[in-house]
């Protein structure tokens, strides 16, 4: 069968995105997993080790240390000059185009960058609070460190804050 090479080569979609910041921009991380980009945190100061660790997880680096752009590196990385994590993640957004999608978004744990999994109300009936368990129908749990989400008080912040700061970018 011949398909067309011009499917087969297109440029790779931004939902395949790969994230690692400094540890100053860890608010900033968690924000990229609440829109669904696989992002991880370099828990100690940027540098070189930060770059190498970038290089074999095909990540893209975010720091805000002015001096790392000075460095040898063969990947993507962008500086991060805004302060206000709102400004930061608008940037980020638009200097990648990142596409939000509402499917995607709280779909990977906040604390540890693991994609959740779904799982049935009465496995968390004692995990939640009461009201949860009474009003809520749809969990998702992380395999690594077990919390649970739900869409509770949480996503509706998270959705206040994306259309106080990236209204423009919200589908
Ligand atoms: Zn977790």
């Amino acid at each position: 069968m011949n398909s067309s090479p011009k499917n087969n080569f297109s440029s790779p979609s931004t939902e395949d995105l790969k994230f690692l910041t400094d540890a100053s921009l860890a608010r900033l991380a968690k924000w990229l997993r609440i829109l669904g980009f696989d992002t991880t945190v370099y828990p100690q100061e940027a540098g070189r080790p930060m770059l190498r660790i970038a290089d074999q997880e095909k990540r893209i680096v975010l720091t805000r240390r002015q001096d790392m752009t000075e460095r040898q590196f063969a990947g993507t990385l962008f500086l991060i000059t805004d302060v206000v994590v709102g400004k930061q993640l608008k940037s980020v957004i638009e200097k990648f185009s990142l596409k939000i999608d509402r499917e995607r978004m709280f779909r990977i744990c906040l604390e540890c960058n693991e994609a959740l999994k779904p799982v049935m109300r009465e496995e968390v009936r004692d995990l939640v609070p009461p009201y949860v368990f009474e009003n809520c129908e749809q969990y998702n749990r992380c395999s690594r460190c077990g919390k649970i989400y739900w869409m509770g008080t949480h996503p509706r912040n998270a959705l206040r804050f994306m259309e106080r700061h990236i209204p423009n970018h919200l589908p």
